[in-house]
Order: C-alpha cells, then sequence, then structure tokens
C-alpha cells in the first residue's frame, strides 16, 4: 500500500513526523483530525482512528480500492500482505476448542485401527496412541471449553462437539463418495 495515494484521498492531511500523518477521517463526521496513519518501512500503512472505525471502513470511505492501496508486487508471485482483523476471543477459544476436539478424534481413529489390527495398549504407548494420552488430548480440549466457559459463562460441551465433528465428516465422506464417477 502506497500512503501517498491513500493521503491524495483524505481532507485535512497534516504531517506529524517522518512517515506519519494525521488526516480527518473519512469513515465518520470528523472535525478534528483524527486519523492517524503511519507508513512502515516495509510499505505497509497502518491506519488507526481514534473515534474507532476499523481500517476497512475507513478504505472504503476514502473512495480508493484496495488494488491501489496494495499493488501487486512485481516480484514474489502472488504475494498478499497478511489480512489482519480484530478477532473475539470467545471465537478464538471455541475455534480451539473445536480444532483440539478434531486432533482427539484423529488420535482416538488411529489408535482403534492399531488395537484392531492387534497391538496392545503398551505398545501403542510407544507411539503416543495409548489411550492415556488419547484421553489427555480430550482432557486438553475440556480444559479449553472451561476456559471458554470463564469468559462467556457458556461451556462448550466437548463430547457433543466431537459427535458434531464426526457427523460432519461423515457427511463430508459420503458427499465425496457421491461425487466421485462411478
Ligand atoms: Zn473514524
Amino acid at each position: 500500500m502506497s500512503a501517498e495515494t491513500f493521503l491524495a484521498a483524505l481532507n485535512g492531511v497534516r504531517r506529524t513526523g517522518n512517515g506519519r500523518w494525521l488526516a480527518r477521517c473519512p469513515a465518520h463526521a470528523d472535525k478534528s483530525p483524527s486519523l492517524s496513519i503511519r507508513e512502515c518501512d516495509d510499505g505497509r500503512v497502518l491506519l488507526n482512528c481514534f473515534a474507532g472505525c476499523q481500517f476497512q471502513e475507513i478504505v472504503a470511505a476514502s473512495g480508493v480500492s484496495l488494488d491501489e492501496l496494495f499493488p501487486p508486487k512485481t516480484l514474489g508471485g502472488d504475494y498478499k500482505p497478511p489480512e489482519r482483523r480484530p478477532v473475539h476471543a470467545e471465537d478464538a477459544l471455541k475455534t480451539s476448542a473445536h480444532e483440539l476436539t478434531t486432533g482427539f478424534l484423529i488420535l482416538q481413529d488411529a489408535a482403534e485401527h492399531f488395537r484392531a489390527a492387534g497391538f496392545l495398549d503398551d505398545e501403542l504407548g510407544s507411539f503416543g496412541l495409548s489411550r492415556a494420552i488419547v484421553q489427555r488430548l480430550f482432557e486438553c480440549a475440556v480444559n479449553v471449553s472451561r476456559v471458554v466457559e470463564m469468559a462467556t459463562g457458556r461451556a462448550v460441551n466437548v463430547a457433543s462437539e466431537a459427535r458434531h465433528i464426526r457427523n460432519s465428516a461423515q457427511l463430508r465422506q459420503e458427499e465425496l463418495e457421491q461425487a466421485e464417477p462411478a
């Protein structure tokens, strides 16, 4: 993103330092310049509206297209700067619980597979698939769900989350099988 392109679309621009400007935020009725613009050494431009407008809102209101702000790099192929957006802690925690539960199911399936092939729990332990180890991962998911409960007052039920993941995996598998040409 080039700061120049963006600054040209703003009103009340005032340079406040090296690679730093203040301007009137286009995303809200801004009387005193409350949008700070900072150009980093790597060309990224950081925006901060003191009234709390979000990056996307500010860019949209400026009328500058994202393509202009993030010109495709001539070197480095399809490089896109990582998109940064605010994430709610609740969503992050629920995602962690979900991912841990998925990991637990994967280990559990692997352990069942080996158990069915005649391996004993001791042997399974030597490659990290004993009942205790698999159970430990389940507990990890439960622990994260407790943090979810502390933060939101509502716990994630790990057992029903596990059932839900199993069911959706089953559905996906059936869809894949149906999609295969006979
Ligand atoms: Zn604003």
